[in-house]
């Protein structure tokens, strides 16, 4: 392929394990996966999985132990400083902690890598006057970051980030340290950053809701290995790991808990059923039919539906009273659907899941 070809995979993680040679596991194990240009991707995972050492094999800051990163199709381990470097202005990268100098001004912190780079003084003002408006602080530019609040001072370290017309923007925990209004407008900012720039995303984080609210794909690592990989909705609707089924229950009010369960079971003597909602309406609707054909009496006494990609995604808890047969012939009806989970009339706990279902 000649070397102008834009490459349609702005990432490719090629069978990568990272060993920091400490006793214990590798940091990362095998992973293969692909960023598509112009996607935002979601790296979830417990604390410890290797999300950030994924990240920073992007860029370069760490390499392979082996396996290979390439990059728009170019694998750089055993590239040269100055090779890495060019890498670099071409991957911004936004934390946490905002990393801004705390003894400059604003656009002096915009600006510092272009002055590092050697770009002329008139263009940097241009441009970071131009950076300082696209993130909505053009009034903060001689403010000191100390002044400013900690969305603002996100929206600083995202221009930063994006002073080098980077293609690929990585998020570190970017929005880990803001309350959920501020976490919402930042998380709008990099939407927006994605469509109209065009720029490919890597959004590290360990809070589902990121992932729901911005991302297209998401992929799962749990100790170093990943566990889960594709379409947000999918992963999230039909997780193959524990690791993943728990972020979803954590992240999806609808799905009672073992304490909520117990409370409800207390509340109100008959049989629960949770049903998962989704684009696909039939099981509430069976659930409601077999009890109306049954004369059973279905109420809904918990539940949840949230947006997922733009879609429903969420669970409904029914209460089921009527004789006893007959409310055992409504939970069967639909305990073989997927995601039904009927619950031990006794002790608050789940009786059947799904694959177990008889
Ligand atoms: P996460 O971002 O998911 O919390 P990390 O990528 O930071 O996970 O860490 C994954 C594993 O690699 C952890 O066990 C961590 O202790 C280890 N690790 C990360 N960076 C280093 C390092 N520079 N030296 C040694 N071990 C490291």
């Amino acid at each position: 392929m000649a070397d102008h070809t834009v490459a349609p995979t702005a990432v490719e993680f090629d069978n990568v394990g990272k060993d920091f040679g400490k006793s214990g596991r590798p940091a990362l194990a095998g992973v293969g996966l692909t960023v598509a240009s112009g996607e935002i991707i979601g790296i979830i995972g417990p604390s410890g999985a290797g999300k950030s050492t994924l990240a920073r094999l992007i860029n370069g800051l760490e390499a392979p132990t082996s396996g290979r990163v390439l990059v728009h199709g170019r694998d750089h381990t055993g590239a040269s400083e100055r090779e890495l470097n060019r890498l670099r202005t071409d991957i911004g990268m936004i934390f946490q902690q905002f990393n801004l100098f705390a003894s400059r001004t604003v656009a002096g912190n915009v600006g510092f890598g272009l002055r590092v780079s050697g770009v002329p003084k008139a263009q940097r003002i241009e441009r970071v006057a131009e950076l300082l408006d696209f993130v909505g602080i053009a009034d903060k530019a001689d403010a000191r970051p100390a002044s400013l609040s900690g969305g603002q001072k996100q929206r600083v370290g995202i221009a930063r980030a994006l002073a080098t017309s980077p293609s690929i923007l990585i998020a570190d925990e970017a929005t880990s340290a803001l309350d959920p209004q501020t976490t919402a407008e930042t998380l709008r900012l990099l939407r927006r950053i994605n469509e109209e720039l065009g720029t490919t995303i890597v959004v590290i984080t360990h809070e589902m809701d990121v992932v729901r609210e911005i991302c297209h794909s998401v992929a799962v690592l749990d100790q170093g290995a990943l566990v889960d990989r594709g379409d947000v909705y999918q992963v999230f609707s039909e997780p193959t790991s524990d690791v993943t089924r728990g972020l979803v229950q954590y992240a999806v009010a609808g799905v009672p808990d073992r304490d909520v369960l117990g409370e409800l079971s207390r509340r109100h003597p008959g049989r629960l059923i949770t049903v998962p909602v989704r684009d696909d309406p039939t099981p509430q609707i069976e659930i409601t039919t077999a009890a109306a054909h049954h004369d059973v009496s279905a109420t809904v006494i918990h539940g949840g539906i949230a947006e997922l990609a733009g879609r429903p995604f969420g669970a409904l808890t029914f209460l089921l009273t009527g004789h006893d047969d007959a409310v055992e012939s409504v939970l069967a009806a639909v305990a073989a659907r997927p995601g039904v989970v009927i619950h031990d009339p006794d002790a608050g706990t789940e009786a059947t899941t799904e694959g177990e279902v008889p």
